[in-house]
């Protein structure tokens, strides 16, 4: 795909975090005695876990993180799981515990996310974190609607997404007077987006599958955000011309190939700016999960 300024590229975008988080790494792992520690759970042999789980290690090393695997057959009992938490909680050198979702059938993943120290929670995911989310002050928020909105403040900075850009640094978007709608009201995305959208001042509506006149409500955004794993549920008819969209969608269709919610080729037309899948908000959430572990590191260090 040709990138054009339209085109939201996360992949970029995601690979200047890492750069800069690398940056940051390396600035302060010397003062601070040792780098940021992040321990990945991955449960069962689910192709697409794997291979998160496996992107999610390799862009951690390039961070400048010491990772901590823990890889553990789907029949894994949940007091085994259970265990393999408590000790990344009590291990010092770990800062992060990523609990790759879902998990095999049999075991509750609320309970093993809730075993999870909200201090070391770099997912976000955390039942406590949530709950400060909704009050404007977690100590992380949930890796893809986070991505979704470093993606919305680059789109609304007028900054060029140059080599040069800093996206640490990048200024956070004041969404006044802007309408955003979310397509999903997940746990992971939909839900957690509601409060990070209303932090930066947007105008929130939230639809689902029993919403009446899907069409007529999106067709309203300023910003749309697509969060309900529908393969081009989103088309044209639905965007207001000029609107930011963001595709939070990754459907496998039957061909093998990966797709959003939105009908990219027919929404780009009407779009101001657009992300593609696949290279929008997937690498961001990567990224995400770096930023939040480095803010743990951050924290854990200086405290
Ligand atoms: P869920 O299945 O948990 O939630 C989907 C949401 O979409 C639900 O709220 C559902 O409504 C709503 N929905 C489903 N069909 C429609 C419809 N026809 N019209 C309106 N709303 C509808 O999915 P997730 O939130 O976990 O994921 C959503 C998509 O995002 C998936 O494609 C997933 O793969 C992708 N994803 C991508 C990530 C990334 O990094 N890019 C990370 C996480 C997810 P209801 O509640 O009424 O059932």
């Amino acid at each position: 795909m040709e990138i054009t300024e339209k085109i939201l590229d996360g992949k970029q975008l995601a690979a200047l975090f890492h750069r800069a988080i690398q940056n940051r790494v390396d600035k302060l792992s010397a003062e601070k005695g040792r780098p940021p520690g992040l321990a990945v759970i991955l449960v069962g042999d689910n192709p697409a876990s794997r291979a998160y789980v496996k992107t999610k290690g390799k862009v951690a090393k390039k961070c400048g993180f010491k990772t901590f695997d823990y890889n553990f057959p789907a029949g894994v009992s949940q007091q085994e799981l259970l265990s393999a938490i408590h000790e990344c909680n009590r291990t010092d050198e770990v800062d992060g515990i990523l609990l790759q979702l879902p998990l095999p059938e049999g075991l509750n993943s609320e309970e093993a996310l809730s075993a999870i120290n909200p201090s070391k929670d770099a997912d976000g995911l955390h039942p406590l974190n949530q709950g400060l989310l909704m009050r404007g002050k977690p100590p992380v928020y949930p890796c893809t609607p986070f991505g979704v909105m470093k993606l919305i403040d680059l789109a609304f900075s007028g900054v060029a997404l140059a080599p040069e850009l800093d996206p640490l640094e990048l200024k956070e978007a004041d969404l006044s007077g802007k309408h955003a709608v979310i397509v999903g009201r997940s746990i992971l995305v939909g839900k957690p987006q509601i409060f990070l959208l209303l932090e930066h001042n947007a105008t929130v509506s939230i639809a689902h599958s029993r919403t009446a006149n899907l069409k007529e409500l999106c067709s309203k955004a300023d910003i749309l955000i697509a969060a309900a794993g529908v393969p081009g549920l989103i088309g044209a008819e639905h965007i207001k011309q000029g609107a930011v969209v963001i595709d939070v969608g990754i459907n496998r269709l039957e061909d093998g190939t990966l797709t959003g919610d939105v009908d990219f080729e027919s929404a780009y037309l009407k779009a101001s700016k657009i992300t593609p899948v696949p290279g929008g908000v997937g690498p961001m959430t990567v990224a995400m999960l770096m930023h939040n572990t480095l803010s743990l590191w951050e924290r854990r260090v200086s405290s």
